[in-house]
């Protein structure tokens, strides 16, 4: 490794520098998750909160970008707002890649998604399978 930067440098071999650090992980990807494996021991709550926020970013992520309100009433609190899979097939998804995969399925614009509110979600799904019915 070289020594550090000037941010004119940066600028004119920000390539270079990146292609350098790629390969130096690369080569040495073992040490890096072993640092890592370490520090997650030595710092579980710190890997807790930094994790339950990622998550949270991704999951708030996702939903912003399927408009981030309710596509049935328009309800816009995020903490209550679901992915609706458009073409049935939810609970087989999250069962296999989980919430997260699907989040990250949402984030990368593949279509079949909805943003609906708890509660339209709810009233959707009971008018698909009929099971209950509006009193
Ligand atoms: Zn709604």
């Amino acid at each position: 490794m070289t020594d550090v930067y000037t941010p004119e440098y940066y600028k004119q071999h920000r390539a270079q520098i990146r292609a350098s650090h790629r390969k130096y992980y690369q080569n040495n990807r073992e040490l890096f998750w072993e640092q890592s494996r370490v520090w997650a021991e030595n710092n579980p709550e710190t890997r807790k909160r930094i994790a339950r926020e990622y998550a949270r970013r991704v999951r708030e992520g996702a939903l912003k970008a399927l408009g981030g309100v309710c596509s049935v009433c328009g309800f816009d609190d995020i903490r209550a707002l679901v992915i609706h899979h458009k073409n049935g097939e939810g609970t087989r998804e999250y069962r296999s890649i989980g919430s997260h995969g699907v989040y990250l399925k949402v984030l990368r614009g593949l279509p079949g998604y909805s943003a609906l509110c708890a509660n339209c979600h709810m009233i959707r799904h009971s008018e698909c399978s009929g099971l209950r019915k509006k009193p």
